[in-house]
């Protein structure tokens, strides 16, 4: 199931209504926008046992792959082909190549072209021919060639990010955050949330041990245990009797 928003969300954890009583009768209205974000982190605190927290912000996400035509103007100079502009169909354009997006950059450096102090030469043997063959049709003097290309460049994409996270109380320590951008699969979620509940589990039981975990069926004086359980022998033991394999509250 692909959760597509905020809204979806809610409903995923049963918390996208109200139930309210008008007058002896029972109805449901979906739960106020503004209230969208608290219900869902509070649900998200009560879905999981170590108390997860979720934050929403906006911003790019991943970049994303996109085919863009290129309009390149190329023009034939006495040391060479040189790449003079380059702009998108649209309003987009760069004069100075050194100005043009990295990925359009890398793009023409993989397909042959050279940097010479400020300029951009076209050295890829293939284009060459093709620029000097088109250039010889034309039977009047011509400054610049249009070249239509079309790559692949990479742009950011705005989005809505639910991040995903638990701090565990008594340390330092805290589960790695987990960032989803919407849309994304339910099943993702629930394997975000799992694996943050694993961590905690992680972090609780290597240091939340009691001062009896591991020196209850050992000769040790008290005092000792205390001293052994400060320095930093603070795995839970499973078996232990005091705290019954559950660890303290530190
Ligand atoms: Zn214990």
């Amino acid at each position: 199931m692909i959760i597509e928003n905020r809204r979806q969300l809610a409903e995923y954890f049963g918390v996208g209504n109200v139930v309210i009583c008008v007058r002896g009768e029972i109805r449901t209205h979906p739960i106020d926008d503004d209230y969208l974000d608290q219900a869902i982190s509070n649900a998200i605190f009560n879905h999981t046992r170590c108390g997860a927290w979720a934050r929403f912000t906006s911003g790019y996400t991943e970049p994303e792959t996109v085919t863009k035509t290129w309009l390149l103007d190329i023009r034939r100079t006495i040391v060479g082909i040189q790449l003079y502009r380059a702009r998108l169909q649209s309003s987009s354009h760069w004069y100075r190549p050194e100005n043009f997006p990295p990925a359009l950059m890398d793009a023409l450096q993989y397909d042959g072209l050279e940097r010479r102090e400020r300029k951009w030469y076209i050295t890829d043997p293939q284009t060459v021919a093709l620029v000097v063959d088109v250039l010889k049709t034309r039977t009047y003097p011509q400054k610049y060639f249009h070249l239509e290309v079309d790559m692949p460049i990479t742009q950011p994409i705005e989005g809505v990010c639910l991040t995903l996270g638990s701090i565990v109380e008594g340390v330092e320590q805290e589960a790695t955050p987990i960032p989803l951008w919407f849309p994304f699969e339910s099943t993702d979620l629930d394997n975000a949330l799992e694996q943050i509940e694993q961590e905690c589990d992680e972090i609780w039981y290597s240091t939340h041990g009691c001062p009896d975990c591991w020196t209850y069926d050992r000769a040790i004086p008290e005092h000792e245990k205390e001293r052994l359980w400060l320095v930093g022998a603070t795995f839970v033991n499973p078996i232990c009797p005091t705290c019954e394999g559950e660890g303290i509250i530190i």
